[in-house]
């Protein structure tokens, strides 16, 4: 085999995989380097897929136990068999790895297995676990090691009784209490599939509200949807030490407010304090290639960093982390170096949460605009108005958008209703064309759907919805 190549990418996951895939297309002779043993990332292993997975498996358990029954659909004897529950889910990662292995077959990607360190700005050496050691040459590299679970101080993660979001994916029974210290978005959705299947969830944040950085007025709506679900909250708490002890768990932590400390004994306690970026072992420093002060490897408009021929993306650098962003950046980097104009637009990356309902944003919070100095004005509709909504009986939520008050151009949408995690692609869609309120009010949405709410809130900006 050859060892020269246009590109090396260093990391499988979805920015590095999308990356390779692309540059290949574009005629790139591309490697990339995966030292987990299987392609995909944090996403299709322990992420994104794994976590979806038993958010659908979990919200069917949870239907048909608690509202079939009322629906007119009876059905006895209603199980869970939490093991093949497990293997259900692991059966679609190892499908969905495969298939990226097999994307990389197509393109002709080569495929390395093993631990990817810089030995220069050109040159690479690949260490495999029965130490074998591979040097290869690249005319351009490609970071994209991504992140790993971030804790608190004191707090050791065992993975067995104190867990993160890879633990708490593979939980072998289900814990009679679980604590959940963060109340982000991965703390929430693993808190809510451990709810369904039966768990007393408590999840402690320091912070007054849930999902920081999401528009206050839904993450407030979504904590109230939430706690009507059974999940407590215990929040502007600092939690300050967890203990493990042979059958149990107990959490010190503090009131901000009022200074009371108090205790919680729990089987399990999940900590989703937050990722950090993960640049181990790369040698970046030796081939000058420079972090910031949080960890980030830093990069300019075209992911460049400090090395002329080195880029990163994805989780490694500035930005939300999430899969989509990581590919968007991929592609950027790799139609760049076809001589082409790769670009992300990062005022327009939806982001997701998907339990039920899902809330979906993307743009502007109104926080923002309000820091920003912009004026605007808002359309807001509610799902108990929408037909569709109102006879699957799933009415929680409501469709926010946000549009610059002198030229109505849409500025940020937020939602928290039933599918709305597919019903913003619509939404972004219209902002990366410009759309204003008015476009999105004149256009046809068929009946009866949830996207229906979304045309009434347009509606509703210019103070003339027709169902509310
Ligand atoms: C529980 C959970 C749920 C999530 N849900 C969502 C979601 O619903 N939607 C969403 O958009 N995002 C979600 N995310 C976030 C998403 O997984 C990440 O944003 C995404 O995976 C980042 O992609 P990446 O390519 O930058 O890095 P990663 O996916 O982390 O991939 C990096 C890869 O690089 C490899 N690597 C590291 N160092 C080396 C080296 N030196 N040599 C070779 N290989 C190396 C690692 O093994 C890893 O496989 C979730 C994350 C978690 C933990």
């Amino acid at each position: 085999m050859e060892d020269n190549f246009d590109l090396v990418v260093i990391g499988g996951g979805p920015g590095g995989y999308v990356c390779a895939i692309r540059a290949a297309q574009l005629g790139l002779k591309t490697a990339c380097v995966e030292s987990r043993g299987a392609l995909g990332g944090t996403c299709l292993n322990v992420g994104c897929i794994p976590s979806k997975s038993l958010l659908n498996l979990s919200e069917n358990y949870h239907k048909a136990k608690k509202d079939f029954s009322n629906q007119g659909i009876e059905i006895s004897d209603i199980k869970l068999n939490i093991n093949k529950m497990m293997s259900n889910k692991n059966k679609s990662i190892q499908v969905l790895t495969k298939g990226v292995e097999f994307l990389f077959k197509k393109n002709k990607v080569t495929y390395f297995k093993g631990k990817g360190v810089l030995f220069s700005k050109n040159d690479l050496v690949i260490y495999e676990g029965n130490n074998k050691r591979t040097n290869i040459k690249a005319k351009n590299i490609v970071i994209a090691t991504g992140s790993e679970v971030s804790s608190l101080p004191g707090i050791e993660i065992n993975e067995k009784n104190i867990v993160s979001s890879t633990g708490a994916l593979s939980f072998d029974k289900v814990p009679n209490k679980l604590a959940v210290i963060g109340g982000g978005y991965i703390g929430l959705e693993m808190g809510s599939v451990w709810s369904r299947l039966g768990s007393e969830v408590t999840v402690i944040e320091y912070l007054d509200y849930i999902t920081p950085g999401m528009d206050r007025e839904i993450s407030n709506e979504f904590q109230k949807i939430l706690t009507k679900q059974g999940i407590k909250f215990k929040m502007g708490s600092k939690v300050n030490s967890v203990n493990s002890k042979e059958d149990s768990v107990t959490i010190n932590y503090t009131d901000i407010k009022n200074s009371k400390e108090s205790v919680i004994k729990v089987d399990k306690v999940l900590v989703s304090v937050g990722r950090k970026p993960y640049t181990e072992g790369l040698n970046l420093s030796k081939v000058g290639v420079k972090k910031d002060n949080k960890g980030r490897i830093e990069v300019d408009s075209k992911l460049q960093t400090t090395v002329k021929n080195i880029y990163a993306i994805g989780d490694v650098i500035k930005g939300p982390m999430l899969a989509h962003k990581a590919e968007e950046e991929g592609i950027a980097v790799a139609e760049i170096l076809a001589g082409q104009a790769g670009h992300v637009n990062y005022n327009v990356i939806p982001g997701v949460v998907y339990t039920a309902p899902e809330v979906a944003t993307v743009g502007k919070t109104e926080e923002q605009l309000k820091s920003e100095n912009i004026s605007y004005k808002v359309g807001k509709f509610p799902f108990l108005a929408n037909s569709r909504a109102k006879v699957n009986n799933e009415t929680d939520g409501f469709v926010k958008i946000l549009a610059d008050s002198k030229t109505d151009r849409v500025l940020g949408v937020h939602i928290i209703g039933p599918h709305c995690g597919d019903m913003i692609a619509e939404m972004a869609l219209a902002m990366e064309f410009g759309a204003s309120a008015e476009d999105i009010a004149r256009t046809c949405h068929a009946h009866p759907t949830h996207t229906e709410a979304i045309k009434e809130a347009a509606l509703a900006v210019d103070k003339r919805p027709i169902h509310f």
